[in-house]
């Protein structure tokens, strides 16, 4: 007869881990089933070609200092977390900017986006669900446009909030735009990468016997009369008292229907399908050493377009020419490890641009791109690239959640819905999209793993009771 866990995890991400460290420390049996050959989900550390592990994923926890949760992770398991100290930044269009435009831009920006967050908390009534954050941001009396004639300037700068948003603002809710009460403020990188921090966590965990198994997807989850059952491509079925479902939402929005047996509530099928998950990708670039201009102090570059779409870009190099983009450079003091590596935040328009070509041919573009606007007449070849595609990955597809979009009837509480338990208590949910104000992060994921852990152990506690 199959063994009969405590608590089945599916999924190796910052959210299970957590979940099946907490129950196995507090003495309960977990099984953590991951569909990856590796751990982390969207932790991942690259080192191919790297000077050092570079996160294509997650690389910052966000509002260290603020109380994020994942500090005290890394200082348990002994990680150092390094804070970034402010380094300059350089916005270039054809040419680098005079920094008082780029100062003008910056400021402006703050100002329009601090108005929009004010009219989407004050306006009575609220402004509408379709309205995007986008007609506001750039209406004619918008504060981005002061003192700046070129107003195609002022938007292509302000489309680096696509960055962060993971969606175009022509999406972005402008009645749910700052709703979020999350960490904020300081960032730091865990040295080594964030794979080698759940690596660590993962082997707390076995310690107090939790199994993990990789490459095994769960296909299947079926409520049983005495808890539920798992099947996996495998063919193995396992059995437990409890799930724990941190499969990401971009996934679910494929399999949910299909998945659980019973089938979910009609609502948060909806819900599912409803609730965005956004575009981010990654480009890293590494050289033998750093040839762009400034690169021992500059330590993020705006990169705006330089050339006006007109229709399908023909190759990729137009698409770095047509759209903006920041360019991080680890050349520059922001973290103790300076090296010689570029790395491009491709927000959703180029990334989908991007997608029709060759990670090869993003690479060579990008590199004859960044050759092309800083103007120098030679660049070493790469020693190392590499092209995320989180969008189309079969186990992640997309980024992370995204703030609420347009749309009637989405809002915040769609992420709360997400993470409510069912059938009774024994089928849980976790990860990023189940955490109204951390959605997107490492401190949603964190979190909610030990949210829904805490919830198990209670419903454990209960079932031993009865
Ligand atoms: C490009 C990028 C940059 C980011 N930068 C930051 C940052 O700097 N700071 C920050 O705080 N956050 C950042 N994030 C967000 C952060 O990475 C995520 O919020 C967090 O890692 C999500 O953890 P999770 O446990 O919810 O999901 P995941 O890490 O995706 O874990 C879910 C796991 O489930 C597995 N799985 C899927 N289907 C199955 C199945 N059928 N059976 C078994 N297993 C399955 C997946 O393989 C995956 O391992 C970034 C994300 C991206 C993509």
């Amino acid at each position: 007869m199959a063994r009969m866990y405590d608590t089945i995890v599916i999924g190796a991400g910052w959210s299970g881990v957590v979940a099946a460290r907490d129950l196995s420390k507090a003495g309960h049996s977990v099984l953590v089933l991951e569909a990856r050959d590796r751990l982390g989900g969207r932790a991942r550390t690259y080192t191919d070609g790297m000077h050092v592990p570079v996160d294509l994923g997650c690389s910052f926890i966000h509002g260290y200092k603020e109380g994020n949760p994942a500090r005290d992770i890394a200082k348990e398991f002994g990680v150092t977390a390094n804070v970034c100290q402010p380094t300059e930044g350089q916005v270039w269009k054809s040419n680098s900017m005079p920094e008082p435009l780029a100062t003008k831009l910056r400021e402006n920006l703050g100002a329009a986006r601090a108005s929009a967050q004010s009219l989407a908390q004050s306006a009575n009534p609220p402004p509408a669900s379709e309205t995007p954050l986008s007609d506001v941001l750039f209406s004619a009396q918008s504060p981005l446009f002061a003192d700046i004639p070129d107003k195609d300037l002022a938007v292509s700068f302000a489309r680096i909030l696509e960055v962060p948003l993971g969606v175009i603002l022509e999406k972005t809710s402008l009645r749910w735009d700052g709703w979020e009460n999350n960490y904020a403020g300081s960032d730091a990188a865990p040295e080594g990468g964030f794979q080698n921090l759940i690596g660590k966590i993962v082997d707390a965990a076995k310690k107090d016997g939790t199994e993990v198994k990789l490459g095994e997807a769960v296909k299947r989850i079926e409520k049983s009369e005495n808890g539920v059952k798992v099947e996996t491509d495998k063919g193995s079925g396992y059995v437990a008292k409890t799930v724990i479902c941190t499969i990401p939402l971009g996934v679910l929005k494929t399999n949910a229907k299909t998945l659980f047996e019973p089938s979910l509530p009609a609502r948060r099928l909806e819900t599912i399908q409803g609730t965005h998950v956004g575009i981010l990708e990654k480009l890293v670039l590494a050289y033998p050493y750093a040839w762009w201009p400034d690169a021992s102090k500059v330590g993020a570059f705006t990169l705006l377009p330089s050339e006006r779409r007109q229709g399908e870009p023909q190759n990729a190099k137009s698409v770095f020419r047509q759209n903006t983009f920041i360019l991080a450079s680890f050349a520059a003091p922001t973290l103790p490890r300076q090296h010689p590596t570029v790395l491009f935040y491709i927000s959703e328009t180029p990334a989908l641009a991007l997608e029709k070509f060759s990670p090869e041919e993003v690479a060579k573009a990008g590199h004859e791109f960044l050759v092309e606007r800083f103007g120098v007449s030679s660049a070493p070849e790469r020693t190392g690239s590499v092209l995320t595609n989180w969008r189309t990955d079969p186990l992640a597809l997309g980024a992370t959640t995204t703030p609420s979009i347009i749309g009637e009837g989405r809002g915040p509480i769609d992420f709360a819905e997400l993470g409510k338990p069912l059938w009774g208590g024994s089928l849980c949910f976790a990860g990023e999209h189940t955490e109204p104000n951390h959605r997107g992060s490492v401190a949603g994921a964190v979190i909610s793993g030990t949210r829904e852990a805490e919830r198990v152990q209670k419903y454990l506690r209960k079932l031993s009771e009865a």
